[in-house]
């Protein structure tokens, strides 16, 4: 599946939303019933939207094509929207489908009716160890699930996480993620998040995704990014060093520590596998079986 901003659309079957009837026509704007907004992205705006015919809520996501050009994205969105399309996992923001007209794409999304994860945790300050096992559990499931498709996300943060009705997590916005068979050398992301591989601009692979899972965890329990510098250059810095240190405070088991450093290794083989991760002792005694943290 190609989306497009200059070759004209081609036939595209419609209905892989839920309760959609299938057949040939293309999605059009008169097919949704538009509801409030439901943020603001760098190129467009998100909206709650009903599917007229099955009655399935859903997000559309619109997007600007000037601005797409602009910054020299639309190969960028081609790729998440091939990638996102065709990953089925309970823990993955589904995409259903997409359409255009002449000045905007058009993404239709699953709704995550809880939100950004990251309002959540900057409410809280810093999550339980039930609640950051419950989430990294299901990153791991959800990570392992692409891995196995040959999919690495390379974005992993709290930005990019929503939080579904039931309270599950949903990874969204595979906009820097790839589809690959060999070594990376891109540089990508944010650098809070960045394993040394990246930072270095050296090869990498899957384990990216282990690395940032592990920040990911220690900011969760702390509240804020292990390499966190006020310059770039010091967290460039401490992420090549693994410059990782524990506060006093909050107060975290020595487990979830244990888990954390094995996963913010400096070589990327080394770092504890994700299958692993599952059964570790921190995340069996503190996540819940579920998958779902209800609070
Ligand atoms: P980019 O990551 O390309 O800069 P963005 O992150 O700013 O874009 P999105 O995250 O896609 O844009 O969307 C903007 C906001 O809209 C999100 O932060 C979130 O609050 C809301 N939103 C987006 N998609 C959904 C969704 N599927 N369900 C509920 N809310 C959503
Ligand atoms: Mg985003």
């Amino acid at each position: 599946m190609a989306i497009s901003t200059e070759t004209p659309p081609q036939q595209q079957h419609k209905g892989s939303s839920e309760g959609a009837a299938v057949d040939q026509k293309r999605w059009t704007l008169n097919d949704f019933d538009i509801g409030k907004p439901l943020g603001r992205g760098k190129f467009g705006h998100v909206y709650l939207a009903r599917e007229k015919r099955s009655n399935h809520i859903v997000a559309l996501k619109v997007l600007f094509k000037n601005q797409l050009k602009q910054s020299q994205v639309e190969h960028q969105l081609r790729r998440e929207v091939e990638i996102q399309s065709h990953l089925r996992h309970p823990n993955i923001l589904r995409l259903y489908g997409y359409f255009y007209d002449q000045k905007r794409v058009y993404l239709i999304l699953e709704y995550a009716a809880k939100g950004e994860l990251y309002k959540e945790l900057q409410k809280c300050k810093y999550f339980s160890e039930r609640r950051a096992a419950t989430y990294v559990a299901s990153l791991a499931r959800a990570l392992i699930y692409c891995h196995g498709k040959h999919v690495i996300h390379r974005d992993i943060k709290p930005e990019n996480l929503l939080v579904g009705a039931q309270g599950e997590l949903k990874i969204a916005d595979f906009g820097w993620s790839v589809h690959t068979f060999n070594r990376r050398r891109t540089m990508c992301g944010t650098l809070d998040y960045l394993p040394p591989e990246m930072v270095e601009s050296v090869e990498h692979d899957a384990n990216v995704d282990i690395w940032s899972l592990g920040i990911l965890c220690y900011e969760f329990l702390y509240g804020v990014p292990p390499f966190e510098a006020k310059e770039h250059s010091d967290t460039y810095r401490r992420i090549v060093q693994v410059d990782l240190k524990f506060p006093s405070r909050p107060v975290v088991s020595s487990a979830a520590k244990d888990l954390i450093t094995q996963m913010l290794v400096k070589d990327s083989s080394q770092r504890l596998p994700l299958k692993k991760l599952l059964e570790h002792p921190w995340i069996v005694q503190n996540a819940e079986p579920s998958g779902v943290y209800r609070g």
